[in-house]
């Protein structure tokens, strides 16, 4: 089978690898098949598709931001027509709810009594560049406010905390009907890191699907032979596709290497088939 990486970050979002660095690792890392798929953003998928020779398939990919049911769900796009004006329109309109959603958070945060979100978030805008939850994560650390990334998000940040703001994004089904308009194939990304109960899962899952929604990420290991089962059976039930991705961020984080991805079991279908 393939060795295929469909969900990775690079500093077009909130990755610490440059694409072209994050291409050269997956390369040494023996992936065949590589998605970039940043936050609400193409820009890293943008800076290497007109690499000549590349040494392993690239297909285009992002992750948008949604939300179902009161739950932060992301959806993966993956071969997406990136030219698509009315899709890079919408991309775009996430990018500027992305940055409404950070002042709103940086307004939440110093009602908590924190100090300097607003005028980070501010200096961010000033230079153009949008922000994420990690990075106001940073910035707590980096100003003593917290003392690791992980309290940032168990205080602040998390989801059900203040800082966890899910109003901007747009509805599920809005999304994947962008993707599938896009001429893409939407991907319900990382099952596994929802914490809801399986019967609200299932219920969004069915919105997904319901919603034109064509595959479903295998989920992390670590969460256990059981879950993986579990979501084999709903991918099987519901006749979606499966995917594999690392979610790979920074090589900081152990657990989530380049081109480490589950296997597909023999009874699914890989989402690459109909690429
Ligand atoms: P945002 O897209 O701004 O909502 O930020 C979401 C990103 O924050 C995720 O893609 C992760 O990279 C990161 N994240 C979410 N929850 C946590 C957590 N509990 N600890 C560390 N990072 C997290
Ligand atoms: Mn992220
Ligand atoms: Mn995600
Ligand atoms: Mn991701």
């Amino acid at each position: 089978m393939v060795i295929a990486d469909l969900h990775t970050h690079t500093t077009a979002s909130d990755g610490d690898c440059s694409p072209e660095l994050l291409l050269a690792n997956a390369v040494e890392s023996g992936v065949e098949l590589l998605a970039l798929t940043d936050h609400d953003t193409l820009a890293g998928y943008y800076a290497l598709r007109n690499q000549t020779n590349l040494p392993l398939e690239l297909i285009s990919g992002i992750e948008l931001s949604s939300q179902c049911m009161g739950v932060s769900v992301h959806i993966v796009g993956l071969n997406v027509n990136a030219d698509c004006p009315t899709f890079v329109k919408r991309v775009n309109a996430q990018q500027l709810a992305r940055i409404a959603r950070a002042k709103d958070i940086a307004d939440k945060l110093s009602k908590l009594g924190l100090k300097g979100v607003v005028e980070f978030i501010e200096l961010n805008e000033s230079q153009n560049k949008v922000v994420s939850r990690p990075d106001i994560a940073k910035f707590l650390v980096e100003s003593g406010q917290v003392k690791t990334i992980k309290q940032a998000f168990d205080r602040y940040l998390g989801a059900g905390k203040k800082g966890d703001v899910k109003q901007f994004w747009p509805e599920l089904d809005e999304v994947v009907n962008w993707i599938n308009e896009a001429g893409g194939v939407a991907v319900f990304a990382h099952p596994e890191s929802y914490n809801v109960t399986r019967t609200k899962l299932r219920r969004i899952l069915n919105m997904f699907v319901d919603a034109g929604g064509r595959a479903i990420e295998m989920p992390h290991i670590t969460k256990g032979p059981d879950f993986s089962r579990y979501i084999e059976r709903l991918c099987q039930e519901l006749n979606l596709m499966a995917s594999v991705g690392s979610d790979f961020h920074t090589e900081k984080q152990a657990w989530r290497k380049l081109g480490r991805v589950p296997t597909i079991c023999e009874n699914l279908t890989p989402v690459w088939t109909c690429f």
